[in-house]
């Protein structure tokens, strides 16, 4: 029995396609023999809202011009329909929580909005120049690699133990999809062992999971193909 996937964006994601639809997912689900699927969608803030941290976070959160606020209704409405389209597969409803521990309340307002059973966090940002800024390619051409690697599983450590609005740690090392091979060599595990370490038993202490990825060449509907290994 292959595993599901349970980090799949679709259209109701504001960095997916408008043709990637969770209909196409499942078709491509029930293709490759997948029992189900999680869409968990970004859900991503470009201010502070009540009940944020914002008073202990950086001032500001830098630019974010593509992020828009979830669609909860529209999400909840293609699910049900999909749930009716496919009744063999698993479909959880889920969002993909962006800093939730510096969040708190917006991400709260948005799960009060509606019915999510898979909730993962992630850490996309990190403070730079007093803002909050994407981890990818241009900040990271900014920076020390290695030193913004340890400050990212730094801050890592205050999303676990600062949030448990989720489930599942999304992709515990983001900042790897960006290395800058060219200057700062291969990117090696054991050069932040113990920062992965500190990480990891921060989570297992609170009993939830991390998500393993899964490498397959086809992702489902765009999006990468990834699996949770135990946890609930
Ligand atoms: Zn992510």
């Amino acid at each position: 029995m292959k595993p599901p996937d349970n980090h799949v964006h679709t259209r109701w994601s504001w960095d997916t396609a408008s043709s990637s639809t969770m209909e196409l997912a499942c078709e491509r689900a029930r293709d490759l023999g997948l029992p189900g699927l999680a869409f968990t969608e970004h859900v991503d803030f470009t201010a502070w809202g009540d009940g944020d941290g914002g008073a202990t976070a950086p001032a500001d959160v830098g630019a974010r011009p593509r992020v828009t606020p979830m669609n909860v209704q529209g999400y909840l409405a293609d699910l049900a329909r999909c749930r009716e389209l496919y009744p063999e597969l698993r479909l959880l409803s889920g969002i993909e929580a962006g800093e939730p521990h510096l969040f708190a309340g917006s991400v709260a307002a948005v799960l009060a909005a509606g019915e999510f059973e898979r909730v993962l966090g992630s850490l996309h940002a990190v403070e730079h120049r007093g803002g909050l800024e994407y981890v990818d390619s241009s900040l990271l051409a900014d920076v020390d690699p290695h030193d913004l690697m340890r400050r990212y599983l730094t801050d890592m450590v205050e999303l676990v133990a600062g949030s448990s609005v989720f489930d599942v740690l999304a992709h515990c090392d983001y900042p790897r999809r960006y290395w800058p091979t060219d200057r700062a060599g291969e990117y090696s595990e054991a050069d932040f062992e113990e920062e992965y370490r500190t990480v990891f038993r921060e989570l297992a202490s609170s009993g939830r999971a991390l998500e393993i990825k899964h490498q397959e060449p086809a992702g489902i509907g765009g999006a990468d193909a990834l699996v949770v290994a135990g946890g609930r």
